[in-house]
């Protein structure tokens, strides 16, 4: 049996070995391993392809949500907006500011967060939006920042899932008024450990985010704030300046894959993501909707393809956020969408002739029954 992976690493690794260990042996005789050149380079070079002026490289996807709310004086007995259907990191980047998650249902069709449901969730403690571009396709903006600017909101994007999306000619990361990314390693862009970034045109609060990530210190052992450790190292910024020149590349081939995926899975039974008409998604993840979730999973999986479930558990639904969860209003679209949603095998290590294979097992798979 031929095994086609959900995600393939190795495979991508393998093919710019060359320079990844270049890049490791220019770090390590450097013996400069926080806060150097490479940082600095990586800085530079993403917030051009972002196309904006700031770039701070972070610790973590996680950490770099959180900054920035920390940055905007975002805290206790603030409200904040966030799609109920997300990674649970954009809930808890808002816990551990203090202030508090209030779940936003998504538009079934596209799994992004719903605008008009935006409007319908601000109170007065509401102070930011945090759109998710899930799965790599950007959230509708335009209608958000509309309502944001209308409603004196700040919009914090969380484009962990959306290196190189564009919507309406824009880059993910350029259509708010901050936006965090994460560099761990399945991310489209990812790093070969942990990393993040935030990304902003905003000098000022890109300033307070630097000084937060890095003990509150601007000057070395001056402590104006109480700050975190929050730093992306120099060895990931080496690695990720290696991938980022191959970033366009392999979203391309990543749309090759979706596009094949459309033209084959075109079946009522299997329920296909709709792409607006402003979005470029870069395809993080693939999701389709199935019934009898279970059974598929158990078909693919037997037959060697790699399937997963993003997510189960609506972070509502989580362990973490049980007081929480009695208060809040309920999300029947995000407890159908955790119900059904099938992602399927996506990435730069993917043939067409594999997607060709993992489209024909999963017809079969939703076409027979019991
Ligand atoms: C991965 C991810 C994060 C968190 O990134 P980490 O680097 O793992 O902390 C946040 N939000 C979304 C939507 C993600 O997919």
């Amino acid at each position: 049996m031929n095994t086609i992976h959900f995600l393939d690493l190795a495979t991508t690794h393998d093919s710019i070995r060359q320079e990844l260990d270049a890049a490791y042996q220019r770090v390590m005789h450097s013996s400069r391993f926080i806060l150097g050149e490479e940082v600095a380079a990586f800085e530079r070079e993403f917030s051009a392809y972002c196309g904006v002026g700031q770039c701070i490289g972070v610790g973590n996807g996680l950490d770099a949500i959180h900054l920035v709310l920390r940055a905007l004086g975002i805290g206790p007995g603030d409200e904040v907006l966030v799609p109920s259907n997300t990674y649970i990191a954009t809930w808890l980047a808002v816990s551990q500011a203090g202030a508090t998650p209030v779940p936003v249902e998504p538009l079934a069709s596209t799994h992004n967060i719903d605008p008009q449901a935006i409007e319908r969730a601000i109170t007065p403690r509401t102070r930011a939006i945090i759109p998710v571009h899930l799965y790599g396709q950007p959230a509708d903006m335009a209608p958000i920042c509309e309502i944001a600017r209308r409603r004196g909101l700040k919009v914090v994007e969380d484009a962990a899932q959306a290196h190189g999306a564009l919507y309406d000619g824009q880059r993910a990361g350029s259509l708010g008024d901050a936006a965090a990314f994460s560099f761990y390693p399945g991310k489209n862009l990812g790093a070969l450990g942990d990393g993040g970034a935030v990304v902003t045109r905003d000098e000022a609060l890109a300033k307070r985010v630097r000084t937060l990530a890095n003990y509150g210190s601007k000057v070395k052992y001056v402590h104006d704030v109480s700050g975190y450790n929050s730093r992306l190292d120099e060895l990931q910024a080496a690695f990720l300046r290696v991938k980022l020149p191959y970033l366009d590349e392999w979203n391309a081939h990543r749309r090759v894959l979706v596009d094949r995926y459309f033209a084959r899975l075109r079946d009522e039974a299997i329920g296909l993501p709709v792409v607006i008409g402003k979005a470029s998604p870069v395809w993080h993840l693939f999701v389709v909707r199935v019934q009898e979730r279970a059974r598929v999973m158990r078909y693919l999986q037997e037959s060697g393809v790699g399937v997963q479930i993003h997510y189960p558990i609506p972070p509502m639904r989580s362990g973490a956020y049980q007081e929480q969860c009695r208060t809040m209003q309920p999300c029947a679209i995000a407890d159908a969408l955790s119900d059904d949603v099938l992602s399927l095998p996506i990435g730069p290590h993917l043939s067409v002739a594999q997607v060709d294979s993992v489209c024909e097992l999963l017809l079969e798979a939703v076409r027979s029954t019991g």
